[in-house]
């Protein structure tokens, strides 16, 4: 990868410092003989992460191998909040800890199937949308309706879709900002609902997904109050191509297909937060807050989505802070049960909204590198704008004048009207594996996280050691201005 090359020839002089801070634990008349040594500098600490970093691969490894998928809500979630606070606790974190909080889980049951059943009889690989109802013991079975794009299945007639299966298509591009999601998830998040409401039975959708692999692309969907929920699956991209061809080959004869799905509703479970802390010198200023999902779908072991975003932000903490006490507290927060509906982050932020963050950031795009640095305090804090942005020029980053505004997990930071970092990553392959079987550590290019990691760990070092305001209260983009 291009953008690690260009300081391969100071190794040994960048990872000095690192061997002098250990000289500080020698016996005493050594060390009494050795003048101390200062801490590395920023830019030290992320060259020493983008050539050696293993926490951020270790986290994602150990996570995947020990516990796997991390349904929201679950057990399995459970598993994997213990998991991830032996491993803050093993790094050094302090105030490692697991808010809970109640929730309304969803499981996907063990029966996915789907047949065509006429004219051009045979099965097709699907999975349930989170929310699906189940169909009747046994499956149902029903004439399917062809929608090119959720805009179509707006323009239905009410009531035209009773007793019919309502499929609904879409046409996503790979793109390096993973906008196109924005472009073709409605098909997800709203169809089932759309339908259900002009009276479908059941919904199946094309995934959401830029792959051609057999895996169907899981997510959320959801279902307007009044309007109940009906079964809802993704057809894989490959299944979805050739029922659309038999809708091109039937003459007009009706596409019956037959669908068996068997999800649960648990009611109330508990799933939970986890924090940890590295402390600062100063308590009376308000803390860095960095981000990631805990919870996965239950399909794939969750590497891409989000364990490497835990990984990346928990290993770029401790190196920024390694043998120096930050001026500001860096809190990580891995929030629980992302997947169905922000649960975590809704929660996080309702407990601790009083209780001020300095600026919040997240890693929850996957593991390739990250391409741009956007903030939100551009205008209001050029200074530091800008100091950050040379310190990532030279791992290929570029800036711009788009406002971030964060992601799912940091609604803290946005209810609080605080500073916010986007770290953009190359989204481009980001959506052959969002939410499929296929969601696995192999997928994860070592060269690309570590790169992730020197940038967490730059960005992380400027900002704990910030003593200054990051975003002037009131100076939020779009909060009214300073009054
Ligand atoms: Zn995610």
């Amino acid at each position: 990868m291009a953008t690690g090359e260009t300081h391969d020839t100071s190794t040994a002089v960048k990872t000095l410092p690192f061997a002098l801070v250990a000289l500080a634990a020698l016996p005493a008349p050594l060390a009494a003989r050795t003048p101390p040594a200062p801490p590395p500098t920023v830019e030290q600490r992320a060259d020493s992460a983008l050539k050696n970093d293993r926490l951020a691969w270790g986290f994602v490894e150990g996570i995947t191998t020990e516990v796997g998928p991390r349904q929201a809500g679950t057990e399995a979630e459970a598993r994997g909040r213990q998991w991830a606070m032996a491993w803050l606790r093993a790094q050094g974190f302090a105030n490692v800890a697991d808010e809970p909080f109640q929730m309304d889980t969803w499981v996907p049951g063990t029966i996915h199937r789907a047949e065509v059943v006429s004219p051009f009889a045979q099965p097709l690989v699907i999975q349930p949308l989170g929310d699906s109802a189940a169909t009747p013991a046994g499956g149902l079975t029903a004439q399917v309706v062809m929608f090119r794009t959720v805009d179509e299945l707006r323009a239905a007639p009410a009531g035209s879709l009773a007793g019919k299966i309502a499929y609904i298509s879409h046409a996503m591009t790979p793109t390096q900002d993973g906008s196109h999601y924005g472009f073709a998830g409605p098909a997800r998040w709203v169809g089932a609902g759309i339908a259900a409401s002009k009276g479908a039975l059941a919904t199946v959708i094309k995934s959401i997904g830029t792959d051609w692999h057999r895996n169907p692309h899981t997510g959320g969907t959801s279902f307007p109050a009044g309007v109940a929920p009906t079964p809802a699956g993704a057809l894989s991209l490959p299944d979805a191509a050739n029922l659309e061809r038999m809708f091109a080959r039937a003459g007009g004869r009706p596409i019956t297909l037959r669908l068996e799905m068997n999800p649960q509703r648990l009611g109330q479970t508990t799933s939970g937060n986890v924090v940890g802390e590295i402390v600062g010198r100063d308590p009376s200023l308000p803390p860095v807050l960095v981000a990631c999902h805990i919870d996965s779908w239950w399909n794939g072991t969750g590497a891409f989505d989000d364990a490497a975003g835990c990984g990346i932000v928990a290993a770029a903490a401790r190196h920024a802070t390694a043998g120096a006490q930050p001026l500001r507290t860096v809190r990580v927060l891995m929030a629980g049960a992302e997947e169905v509906g922000l649960h975590g982050s809704v929660a996080y932020s309702a407990a601790h909204r009083d209780q001020p963050i300095a600026v919040g950031l997240e890693s929850d795009f996957g593991a390739d590198r990250i391409y741009r640095f956007n903030s939100n305090f551009r205008a209001a804090n050029r200074a530091l704008h800008d100091r950050i942005a040379a310190a990532l020029v030279l791992f290929g980053v570029s800036t711009s004048d788009e406002v971030a505004t964060g992601g799912a997990d940091i609604n803290i930071a946005r209810d609080q009207r605080t500073a916010i970092i986007d770290l953009q990553q190359d989204g481009t392959r980001y959506f052959d594996l969002h939410h499929t079987p296929d969601d696995t550590l192999d997928k994860i290019d070592p060269a690309q996280l570590r790169q992730n990691v020197a940038i967490w760990t730059t960005v992380i070092g400027i900002l704990a050691n910030e003593r200054e305001t990051i975003l002037p209260a009131g100076q939020a983009p779009g909060s009214g201005g300073s009054r």
